[in-house]
């Protein structure tokens, strides 16, 4: 027996015991394994059973087998010990990676102690859970103190389980290592494709975004508008190439604006004198009278006309009669109220219009203008001289509400002034009569 003990190292103990449970041969001799419920071994079959033992320094496993016994000779039992300390270096040997190992019964109760050294109590609500038979494994504090996963494996012929609990962490890492790469990979996707897409948006579809806004804001009509030149290469040439065009095409506009404003000056200007040429009058007469028509506001209007200025012409010449005639337009201009408008409206006849003026006041302005006339002194061709003008005067409304009326009128009036002997006022009689 000692031999079958040198030769087994995962027995502790072999004994041979009697029927009624005493030892008849053990080894070691004085520490042989018996059992001190003999009704187990009654209840024994004839093939080797493992049976669980209590002992004061804990469970013991033991290997029972009935021997067979000749006739009429009572039973016999062979009993081998099983060392704790094995099972355990068998769980040690084959323990998975970041797990603890232990063994416990269908009720929970601690067989073989968990290989690595425990941290942590033993789970036993949780181990309940797991060894019902419909629950395969479990998430809970292990005995290492960490989350693990607990499994069990039923021990073949004992009514035992391996409890293995593996560190969820761990468990779980070729999930996180995945998880892992993952990250890199979308790191790796995001330098790949999006940071490319970035600057690709940054050189090539902003600045042609730019440029489509950019000329719809010019069609309709902002001058001088420029775009940041972010791209190089062709794009960023075509940017600069816009935004040179962008700066002509203001420069332009604002000429063809200066010109256009220039046109117009000059479409309502008398290039000689500088005053509102007759286009003009007409046009702001028959504004005004429309408005006066409206307010029901007086207006007037006086026709003047140099007196004689043919023989001035003869005397002095065309260009000293030109000069006479700027001479007069500015102090036509400068004799009147600013509310009033002064006109060149033939060769040497000037129309004053004179808003919200009725025909007493249209005279007396016409006197005046007459006075101021007649106490200028000319200097034409070195000559001093004095210049006459006769002056006819029309309102509206007793003398007409349009303008060929209105002009009719104070032409009218302008000739009985001639008639009377020139350098005078004369109005219109609304009544057909000259005054
Ligand atoms: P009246 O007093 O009847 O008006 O005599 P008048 O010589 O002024 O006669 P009328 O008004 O009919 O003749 C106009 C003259 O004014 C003809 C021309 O010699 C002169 N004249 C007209 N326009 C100009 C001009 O632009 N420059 C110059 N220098 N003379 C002009
Ligand atoms: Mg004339
Ligand atoms: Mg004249």
């Amino acid at each position: 027996m000692s031999y079958l003990l040198e030769d087994n190292k995962l027995f502790s103990g072999f004994s041979v015991l009697s029927e009624d449970g005493n030892i008849i041969a053990a080894q070691p001799a004085d520490d042989g394994p018996f059992i001190e419920n003999v009704e187990i071994l009654d209840k024994l079959g004839t093939e080797p059973e493992l049976v669980e033992t209590a002992a004061p320094e804990g469970p013991r496993i033991m290997v029972v087998q009935r021997l067979a016994s000749g006739l009429n000779q009572s039973n016999a039992y062979f009993l081998g010990e099983l060392r704790g300390e094995e099972f355990r270096k068998i769980i040690e040997e084959n323990l998975p990676p970041y797990s603890s190992a232990y063994i416990v019964d269908n009720k929970g109760s601690l067989k073989v102690r968990p290989v690595p050294e425990p941290t942590s109590d033993i789970p036993t609500n949780e181990l309940i859970r797991l060894l019902k038979s419909n629950v395969k494994s479990l998430s809970y504090t292990g005995v290492s103190g960490e989350t693990a996963i607990g499994t069990s494996f039923p021990i073949e012929h004992l009514s035992w389980n391996l409890i293995v609990e593996t560190s969820r962490k761990q468990a779980f890492t070729p999930l996180s290592t995945f998880r892992n790469q993952l990250t890199a990979m979308t790191i790796l996707l995001a330098s790949l494709l999006l940071i490319p897409a970035i600057y690709l948006a940054r050189t090539i579809i902003i600045p042609l975004e730019e440029l489509s806004r950019t000329s719809r804001r010019i069609r309709r009509g902002e001058a001088g508008l420029e775009i940041p030149v972010r791209a190089g290469g062709e794009l960023g040439e075509l940017v600069s190439a816009f935004n040179s065009m962008s700066l002509s095409l203001k420069q332009s506009m604002e000429e063809i604006q200066a010109i256009n404003s220039q046109l117009r000056v000059m479409t309502v200007t008398d290039p000689l004198t500088g005053m509102y040429n007759r286009r003009y009058i007409v046009d702001h007469l028959d504004r005004e009278l429309k408005q006066s028509k409206r307010t029901n506001q007086p207006l007037s209007i006086i026709m003047a006309d140099l007196d004689n200025f043919k023989n001035y012409n003869d005397r002095f010449g065309h260009i000293a009669g030109d000069e006479a005639l700027k001479e007069l337009g500015g102090l036509l201009a400068y004799s009147i109220r600013e509310t009033d408008v002064v006109a060149r409206y033939g060769g040497e006849e000037f129309l004053i219009f004179l808003n919200h003026t009725d025909k007493a006041g249209a005279i007396k302005a016409a006197e005046k203008l007459r006075l101021a006339v007649g106490e200028r002194i000319f200097d034409l061709r070195g000559e001093k001289t004095r210049i006459t003008i006769s002056l006819g005067v029309s309102s509206s409304p007793e003398d007409g509400t349009s303008f060929d009326e209105l002009v009719e009128a104070a032409d009218k009036a302008l000739y009985d002034a001639k008639d009377k002997g020139r350098n005078r006022v004369s109005a219109a009689d609304p009544n057909g009569s000259t005054p």
